[in-house]
């Protein structure tokens, strides 16, 4: 912009009213917002890009922008992609408003409030907390060794967001069971954890040995030590599986053995989480693991979850299938 038009501008900036001057101020925040969003997106090329369709490298090429993004050629099969293509991330609109939307997450708001501040529909704001947790679901231990505690947690399950096939009729936002425990309305989880912190949680469909066992078959090193409150199934599954196995007996007051098998571990750490997901208010069982992800990712970081880290983060996946979720 030439200085004399500049000039005249300032000099209009006088005339706004404050909703204006708020609105500017927006603007120009977004601004600087998209400038950071893209260079993040754009460093996932900087290690070198290969085709997401063919795979080659040997032959890619820079073929003009797109949506600011710089878009490239594959000259093997001739494919365009961006350094989002692939991720989970393609094709979501509105970068400008990414940061404070991981923002809000990296604030443990609901996707209600994220929706409001971010002044997004609230099923965009859905669909970008779960684009944004992708990659934490996918991220959990594969393999815990020495001394492993297991223990089950169990979430109310919620019918949010159905419209179809509800087995009851909806219960208010965050309700109580009707049936205390394990009943048909909670969802069972299994969490895992070692002494190094290494954490791993299953969405299982029922409490059963075959179940914990599919879901500890290849978890638990053969040469770990499960420690667990002793539940029976669990029991039965480490037998099967040929994992030592030392039950503690809370019941009798016996809270551990021999100084170093207990569960306080992995209590402590499913206490965390269920305190942690209170806030949301319930969540559909289907994106139960996302959330479940989300907080493997805080207890993961040793400072408060930053904006950008979530966004990178998401980024970090590169085959990620458009039809997973919408
Ligand atoms: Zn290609």
């Amino acid at each position: 912009m030439e200085s004399k038009a500049f000039k005249e501008l300032l000099a209009e900036l006088d005339k706004l009213t404050p909703q204006q001057k708020k609105e500017i101020e927006e603007q120009l925040h977004r601004h600087d917002d998209i400038q950071t969003v893209i260079a993040l997106i754009e460093k996932r090329m900087d290690t070198g890009s290969s085709c997401p369709k063919c795979g080659s490298s040997t032959k890619i090429i820079r073929w003009g922008l797109s949506a600011g993004l710089q878009r490239y050629r594959c000259g093997e099969c001739k494919a365009t992609f961006n350094a989002l293509t692939g991720t989970p991330l393609a094709r979501l609109r509105h970068k400008g408003k990414w940061l404070s939307y991981t923002q809000q997450m990296a604030d443990n708001q609901s996707i209600r409030k994220s929706a409001h501040i971010c002044s997004v529909h609230r099923n965009t704001s859905f669909r970008w907390r779960h684009r944004f947790l992708a990659l934490s679901n996918e991220q959990k231990a594969t393999s815990l060794t020495g001394i492993a505690e297991a223990d089950e947690a169990f979430f109310l399950e919620s019918f949010k967001g159905k419209k179809r096939g509800m087995p009851r009729a909806a219960r208010k936002r965050g309700g109580k069971a009707t049936k205390r425990g394990l009943s048909s309305e909670q969802t069972p989880v299994l969490i895992c954890r070692d002494r190094t912190g290494c954490t791993a949680d299953f969405v299982l469909k029922k409490i059963d040995k075959e179940n914990l066992s599919a879901a500890l078959k290849p978890l638990i090193a053969t040469d770990a030590i499960l420690c667990s409150d002793g539940e029976k199934a669990l029991a039965a599954a480490a037998r099967e599986l040929g994992i030592i196995h030392r039950p503690v007996n809370l019941s009798a007051g016996i809270r551990v053995i021999g100084k170093v098998y207990h569960v306080q571990n992995v209590n402590a750490y499913g206490s965390r989480l269920k305190q942690w997901m209170r806030q949301f208010h319930g969540v559909a069982t289907r994106y139960l693991e996302n959330y479940l992800g989300w907080r493997r990712m805080i207890e993961r970081q040793t400072e408060a979850l930053s904006p950008q880290s979530i966004l990178s983060t998401a980024l970090r996946l590169n085959n990620y299938q458009q039809s997973m979720m919408t």
